[in-house]
């Protein structure tokens, strides 16, 4: 049922220019599925020329007709769901119903932002002067080029790619070529919902080729990346060279802190759930989780029973709860960020092994009392292995959860309100969840602070990212 994957530029679906293509291989078995076209700078150039006759007929449309479209095309994602999501678990390893439901949650997204645009409102500015108008007027920037990963293949792409159309925005998608099918059935729906051919293009290839052709150019306007803040700052450094608008969503290293007045079966049973979801692959995975002195034994012990009764294993096969990692290259990282803890003196307390030697599935993992030195305390793991290490004291904790540079989501559980308010107002994180996970609807705003990027990919604030103001001041003759 995986087929191989071609390109999309300006209305067809083609192979690159010169041939090539790359393999795509499934996670839970290492064996090749299908392969994906790797574009080259021919295809770039006729990507480009697409996109610039593209956002010229797409910005005339208006909201109203362009929201229309856009339904239609979340409407036949909802309608594709049970054929799509089987691809992105072949391709990507996630459960089977997380596949299904990252699908269907992308149609809220498109029917979420095709509503928005038509409140993309201007104002009018009381003028100083008897029969002059001041008008503000949204309008869109320009063609836009998006780069995607491999952990939400469809989530990455539609959150992009509705906020570009419904601005009125044309896009070349850069998405992931390690799972490069369920995006490509996502942009199917928009083509076949009647986008005109142009305003949405796909490629794929060397990631960093094409970012270093499409950013710079002057018919790209803007640029959104979702991927590690290594790759992030480089991206911002050309753009910022260019004078080009982006949107960067980078990496996170959650903290998610449990006070000794919480309801820890509550706490342990939330955090266990979304810690193995999509195998820890997650930019708000919780991942250093901070108990208080007085809980922390029963939490160290309910939340290390939670993702030992984990069922682990193909995503296809019903039941499974935490599939294979996306890729070998995670499996080794959760091998070197676990070695180097022990080492440091932190207590393994579950997991820390690969499981068997076909594909990529490796054990929950929790690891305790970690040390601050050990390089899992500073980096982000991307992977099923918590850290769990206790605290004593309001002010001891918030100092340890702004300690990194990173900045993105927070959790925190406790029964007093006051306690909760204060939290919200400490942590530097461009989110936070309290006693319960509530991050990343389409209709809030989802981004992070510090060295986990700018802007955001929910809310009216990624529409606004999407639009320039105009000014208009006009005399009546
Ligand atoms: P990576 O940093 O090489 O790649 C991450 C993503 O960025 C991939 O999709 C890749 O195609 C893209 N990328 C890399 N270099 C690029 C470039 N020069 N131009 C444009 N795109 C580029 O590493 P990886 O092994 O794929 O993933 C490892 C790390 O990336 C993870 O540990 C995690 O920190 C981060 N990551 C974050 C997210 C997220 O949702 N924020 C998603 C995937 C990966």
């Amino acid at each position: 049922m995986y087929s191989d994957v071609l390109l999309f530029i300006d209305g067809h679906w083609t192979k690159a220019a010169g041939g090539c293509t790359l393999p795509v291989v499934n996670p839970a078995t290492g064996e090749p599925i299908g392969t994906v076209a790797h574009a080259e700078k021919a295809d770039l150039d006729r990507a480009l020329e697409a996109a610039d006759k593209g956002f010229r007929q797409w910005r005339k449309v208006s909201a109203f007709d362009r929201a229309k479209i856009m339904r239609k095309a979340a409407d036949l994602l909802r309608e594709r769901a049970d054929a799509i999501a089987p691809l992105l678990t072949l391709e990507q390893g996630k459960p089977l119903p997380e596949a299904k439901g990252e699908t269907l949650a992308g149609a809220d997204v498109i029917d979420w932002f095709a509503e928005e645009a038509r409140r993309a409102y201007g104002r009018v500015i009381p003028a100083r002067t008897a029969g002059v108008y001041q008008l503000v007027v949204k309008e869109p920037v320009g063609p836009v080029a998006a780069f995607t990963p491999w952990n939400f293949p469809i989530n990455q792409v539609v959150r992009k790619l509705s906020c570009a159309l419904a601005a009125g925005c044309s896009i070349i998608v850069k998405a992931p070529e390690e799972t490069p099918a369920s995006p490509a059935e996502l942009i199917r729906c928009f083509a076949d919902a009647g986008v005109p051919a142009g305003v949405v293009n796909l490629v794929y290839g060397v990631p960093a080729e094409i970012s270093e052709y499409l950013i710079p150019h002057p018919i790209i306007r803007k640029m959104s990346f979702t991927g590690s803040t290594a790759v992030g700052k480089q991206l911002a450094a050309i753009a910022g060279a260019h004078m080009k608008r982006v949107t960067m969503e980078v990496g996170g290293h959650a903290p998610s802190i449990v006070f000794g007045d919480a309801d820890v079966d509550l706490a342990a049973k939330l955090l266990a759930t979304a810690k193995l979801r999509n195998a820890g692959q997650v930019c708000v995975s919780p991942t250093r989780l901070l108990v208080q002195k007085e809980v922390y034994s029963e939490f160290v012990g309910k939340f290390t029973e939670g993702v030992r009764a984990a069922k682990i294993g193909d995503g296809l096969e019903a039941g499974t709860q935490m599939g294979p990692m996306a890729n070998p290259r995670r499996i080794a990282a959760m091998e070197t960020f676990i070695g180097d803890a022990v080492q440091n003196g932190a207590t393994l307390k579950t997991g820390g092994h690969r499981i068997g030697n076909k594909g990529n599935f490796f054990a929950p993992t929790v690891l305790i009392d970690v040390p601050k030195t050990a390089r899992i305390m500073n980096e982000e793991p991307f992977g099923p292995v918590a850290v769990i290490n206790p605290f004593r004291t309001f002010d001891e904790v918030v100092e340890e959860a702004n300690r990194l540079p990173y900045g993105l989501a927070a959790y925190a559980y406790t029964r007093s309100a006051k306690t909760a308010q204060a939290i919200a107002a400490s942590v530097e994180t461009g989110m936070i969840s309290i006693n319960h996970h509530g991050l990343a609807l389409p209709e809030v705003p989802f981004g992070g602070v510090k060295d986990s990027g700018y802007g955001s990919e929910g809310g009216s604030e990624a529409l606004e990212a999407y639009l320039v103001t105009k000014f208009i001041s006009q005399a009546c003759l």
